[in-house]
């Protein structure tokens, strides 16, 4: 693990299950100190505990957060002390349907929590960083942003928009060291799968088709080797698919 990492301040959203939490696992293991954010405050604080027993060294605080409610990101940014590295992880799929099913609802949803909430904690954070001229900026998408399918048109959307913006951000910062990198996973297993299917086992094998999807930990593992490169080093973008998905 990367020493670079060490005492490190790491805002981690939506930690509280998946990718986001299997981050936070990673990034005690390098010794960073931690940010956790999510809806799911008791999820958070039974990560805290088990991951304070084991890197007692590391100073983790919680907060119970929805990222789509900009006044309260904000509100809930001042207190959380220099943020030296941001993972935008925060995102959810409610459904697959064709684009006439989608219901107003599941499209706000979407749209709120993958593009604006991510917007909004980087509203809140990008300031200091810009003002300390460091820190790193990493937006989790999807392989569905580069490649849509069916039956994804606002998830596939939504992480399209995560991918224009993780670009602008870098040109709007190419004159600062801050960093801004964007990690694309393809399948990975995690709740989000289960809410993907509705629990339907069937819909899921058609979907996977026999791949052998990725865990949180394959993910935590390359944002952890992101953020630890050196500081001239960005890694700007990354596709991170199970060996056989195509
Ligand atoms: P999970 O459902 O396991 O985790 C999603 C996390 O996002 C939870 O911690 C949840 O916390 C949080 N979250 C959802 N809505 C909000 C909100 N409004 N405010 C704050 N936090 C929120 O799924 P994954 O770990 O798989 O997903 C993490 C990211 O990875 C997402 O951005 C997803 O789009 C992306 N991704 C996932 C893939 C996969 O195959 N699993 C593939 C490609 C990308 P809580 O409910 O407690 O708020």
């Amino acid at each position: 693990m990367s020493s670079r990492l060490r005492g490190k301040n790491v805002l981690i959203t939506g930690a509280s299950s998946g990718i986001g939490e299997a981050c936070a696992r990673h990034f005690a293991q390098a010794g960073s100190n931690l940010l956790l954010a999510a809806r799911r405050k008791d999820r958070l604080e039974k990560l805290k505990a088990a991951l304070e027993s084991q890197h007692p060294q590391i100073k983790i605080s919680t907060f119970e957060l929805d990222v789509r409610n900009r006044a309260k990101v904000l509100a809930t940014a001042a207190t959380f002390g220099d943020v030296d590295v941001l993972v935008n992880n925060a995102g959810l799929v409610i459904g697959l349907e064709k684009l006439e099913d989608i219901t107003e609802e599941a499209m706000d949803t979407m749209i709120d929590t993958n593009v604006k909430g991510l917007v909004h904690v980087t509203q809140a954070v990008l300031p200091g960083m810009r003002t300390r001229d460091k820190g790193h900026i990493i937006n989790i998408g999807s392989v569905a942003g580069h490649q849509a399918y069916g039956n994804g048109s606002i998830y596939c959307g939504s992480k399209a928009a995560v991918a224009s913006i993780t670009k602008a951000l870098l040109f709007e910062t190419i004159d600062t060291a801050i960093r801004i990198s964007e990690i694309n996973p393809g399948m990975v297993e995690t709740e989000f799968s289960v809410v993907r299917f509705k629990g339907d086992k069937s819909k899921a094998d058609s979907v996977y088709k026999g791949v052998h999807p990725l865990d949180g930990n394959d993910i935590a593992e390359t944002v952890v080797f992101v953020a630890g490169r050196p500081d001239h080093v960005n890694i700007a973008e990354m596709l991170v698919f199970p060996t056989n998905q195509a």
